[in-house]
């Protein structure tokens, strides 16, 4: 076992962030409510083995489109700003149900670019979540896509969990995905390309193996995957990308097993 996934048994403060593509069946764009119910049970229970969890979750947009009978993401703004709005809160309640049967207590955070971008505001975030930690509660973040226009947007939910790894002092950022990790080709249609357990260092040549690509219902692909890990490990958090579709996965990884792509932190 590598240094840096041995240092995960012991880590304490996690970031977990699950995307849109791991919480919504692709067929239906509908929620997965047994794959997000098992993932609800796992925080809690890593909760519960003494492990401080932030969860970073997408999924407001799809869960608007969801509530809504919308089958295609629409292109402007307000649409996409009211479906986050509406979608936001039927995921919280979701959420809430599923952290309260496992005795769990949630608690939401929606977060715009300038939440981490004057010293101030960064500050006021750190304390306002070391308090809801000291408590003993999950929180639950995501971006307020319903009042964010695109010159002050984060955009994409990877280097959102990134950014919050980093004001909260986390040790690790795992992004729960569709995929098993990094590949060194396109596994959808090269079948020699393999999975890269540990990337030391962020190349052009692992830069280049991320291509562009996301998913219908996903927004960042690959690619913000690799920026996240840039921010993450150039401030201390190792970072990990890990199939959020298998069960067990995260608490596996957590013990250090051989699962996804790791990016050890540089500091
Ligand atoms: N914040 C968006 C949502 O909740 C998702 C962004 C992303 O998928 O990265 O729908």
């Amino acid at each position: 076992m590598s240094a840096a996934r041995e240092n995960l048994r012991t880590a304490r403060r996690i970031v977990v962030k699950v995307g849109t593509s791991t919480l919504a069946h692709a067929a239906t764009g509908k929620l997965n409510l047994y794959r997000i119910e098992q993932l609800i049970r796992e925080l809690a229970d890593l909760h519960n083995a003494g492990r401080e969890i932030i969860f970073v979750s997408s999924g407001a947009i799809a869960a608007g489109m969801d509530k809504l009978g919308i089958k295609n993401k629409p292109e402007t703004i307000p649409e996409n700003q009211a479906l986050a709005a509406i979608g936001q809160g039927v995921l919280m309640h979701i959420y809430e149900k599923f952290f309260a049967e496992y005795g769990q207590t949630m608690a939401q955070f929606l977060l715009t670019k300038e939440n981490a971008s004057d010293t101030h505001a960064r500050e006021n975030f750190h304390n306002a979540m070391s308090t809801v930690l000291n408590m003993g509660v999950i929180p639950v973040i995501n971006e307020n896509d319903a009042v964010t226009v695109d010159e002050i947007r984060i955009g994409d939910n990877d280097n959102l969990s990134a950014i919050v790894a980093t004001l909260v002092d986390a040790e690790v950022l795992i992004i729960l995905s569709d995929i098993d990790g990094l590949f060194d080709g396109n596994p959808k249609v090269d079948k020699t390309a393999r999975l890269i357990d540990e990337v030391p260092e962020i190349t052009s040549a692992v830069e280049k193996m991320a291509g562009g690509v996301g998913t219908k219902l996903g927004t960042g692909g690959m690619f913000t995957k690799i920026q996240a890990a840039k921010l993450a490990t150039s401030n201390g958090v190792t970072m990990l990308i890990v199939n959020g579709s298998t069960v067990g996965n995260l608490r596996q990884v957590l013990n250090g097993e051989s699962i996804g792509t790791i990016f050890p932190a540089k500091i």
